[in-house]
């Protein structure tokens, strides 16, 4: 696979003369040097020439768009860089753009400044002269204000780097859907048209017999491997070892993994949907499998929500190598105190194991729906610390992405009759209000949950994809709430929709 990378781009004219555009080169160089460096930045930056002209700025802006392996460009006017030079070019950009408000000397040099220093750096005015023509625009893009050395600004940078690579995965990604949606079920549908115009993926239909195809496949040798490799990972239960009562279910799990990574491997999906309903010949509702498959890096909703597992596949991207695990949940149950009050979110199985806490443990018990065999899981609780959850719906007439910034906490008690994997969350500013605006904004029961990602990741997603994002945090009031979304009801009939 080629490699990804972010295209540096220096704005400046002629005006300056030779001399004052060999040293612009030569800083912006330098930046780039300092970026690729940076243990925070995880993509390749890669420098680009100072553009001085409307039709060079045109010539990068479409080699960005047209190149593949460029999946957003750094923009940034160490000089002025008259902006009407920049309309046509900012036009055709079809890639993500991070306005660096930078400059390349930190502090006044008091004794030495002259006006040769000040037409070097002066991006404080050149970069105000580029934002306007963005705003006049109406583009989006990320502002990122600070000294390039600056940890903070490189943190930043990464992260919004992050998020372009989680874009990027949008515009190949394909979902394929295991059986259609739990019958009735109004969230987790949605159009899968608009989905494709406006973020990138492909949605698709399959059957369980697709499945059940390449389970026919697969070799004992392969499922003794997957076998020794549950052994080596889990604390198997006694009726799952090797003699126990249910080492059947296990063989039948271990087989419905293979069968269903060969699937996936096979039509280059990278996120994928199944439901209870539509499970044909195969014997257990997918859980072992569904949760290993999360933790290689895999998008999944269940009940056949595909707009959760391609968010869930984007989100694992954007993540990758960060601290902190990434998972499908499901908001479940509630625990209510007169003091304070929790959410318990987990799903009938498919939890990514990427945010356990320890070991998981691995267990068969009984599913209450499907009519299948007992279903084979990982069961496990989750650390505690902050994360978020996000919901990206179906408004009809937009898609709208939900955040809600939470604390999640040590369960109280060791819930030894629970046979799936939990988190126990305090969501902020509160239980009450947070479930208010939640419902009120249509968020889903299905979201993805994650402790690596900040909702300034979520923020830049909106962003690049042009999409409302509604977050509930520590500042939320259910009024303000009520008026934001009130605003962004007409902000996107009369606007957003016209593009
Ligand atoms: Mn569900």
């Amino acid at each position: 696979m080629v490699e990804k990378e972010v295209w540096f781009v220096t704005g400046s004219q002629h005006l300056y003369g030779p001399e004052t555009l060999k040293q612009v080169a030569e800083n912006s160089q330098e930046i780039v040097k300092g970026f690729n460096v940076s243990n925070n930045i995880p993509i390749k930056i890669v420098y680009k020439p100072t553009v001085k002209t409307p039709a060079e700025i045109t010539d990068i802006c479409l080699l960005a768009s047209s190149t593949k392996n460029c999946i957003g460009i750094i923009a940034w006017m160490h000089t002025f860089s008259p902006a009407k030079m920049w309309i046509k070019g900012l036009s055709l950009l079809s890639k993500p753009l991070c306005h660096l408000h930078t400059q390349f000397n930190a502090e006044v040099p008091w004794e030495s400044i002259d006006m040769d220093f000040m037409n070097l750096n002066q991006s404080a005015h050149g970069d105000r002269e580029f934002g306007h023509m963005m705003t006049r625009m109406r583009k989006d893009r990320k502002i990122i204000v600070g000294h390039w050395k600056e940890e903070k600004l490189q943190k930043k940078l990464g992260n919004w780097a992050r998020v372009a690579l989680g874009w990027n995965e949008f515009q190949h990604l394909k979902v394929a859907r295991l059986g259609d949606n739990m019958r009735e079920v109004a969230v987790t549908d949605g159009d899968k048209v608009e989905a494709q115009l406006r973020f990138g993926f492909s949605v698709n239909g399959y059957d369980s017999s697709d499945v059940v195809d390449h389970i026919k496949k697969v070799t004992q040798v392969e499922v003794d491997a997957l076998l020794e490799e549950y052994d080596n990972l889990y604390e198997l239960s006694n009726d799952l070892q090797i003699g126990g009562a249910k080492r059947q279910s296990l063989v039948d799990a271990a087989k419905i993994e293979l069968g269903l990574r060969a699937f996936l491997d096979q039509g280059s999906f990278k996120a994928f949907t199944d439901t209870f309903e539509n499970l044909g010949e195969l014997k257990q509702l997918p859980g072992i499998a569904v949760q290993r498959l999360m933790a290689d890096g895999y998008g999944f909703g269940g009940e056949g929500d595909w707009k959760t597992s391609a968010l869930l596949r984007a989100m694992k991207v954007m993540a990758r190598d960060l601290n902190g695990g990434t998972s499908f949940m499901e908001d479940y149950t509630y625990h209510f105190t007169p003091e304070k009050s929790y959410v318990m979110g987990s799903h009938m199985l498919e939890i990514c194991p990427s945010i356990a806490d320890a070991k998981p443990s691995c267990e068969v018990h009984p599913l209450g729906i499907g009519g299948k065999e007992d279903p084979v899981r990982l069961v496990f609780n989750a650390p505690a610390g902050p994360a978020i959850n996000v919901s990206l719906v179906d408004l009809g007439n937009r898609f709208r992405l939900v955040v809600n910034e939470v604390e999640a906490v040590n369960p109280m008690g060791k819930l030894p009759n629970l046979p799936v994997a939990r988190v126990l969350w305090d969501p902020k500013p509160d239980l009450e209000i947070a479930a208010t605006s939640w419902i009120l904004a249509g968020g889903a029961h299905h979201t993805v949950y994650t402790q690596a990602l900040t909702t300034e990741f979520i923020e830049d997603f909106a962003e690049m994809a042009g999409i409302e994002l509604v977050v509930i945090d520590k500042n939320t009031t259910v009024r303000d709430l009520k008026n934001q979304l009130n605003a962004n009801e007409a902000y996107y009939h009369l606007f957003k929709n016209n593009l």
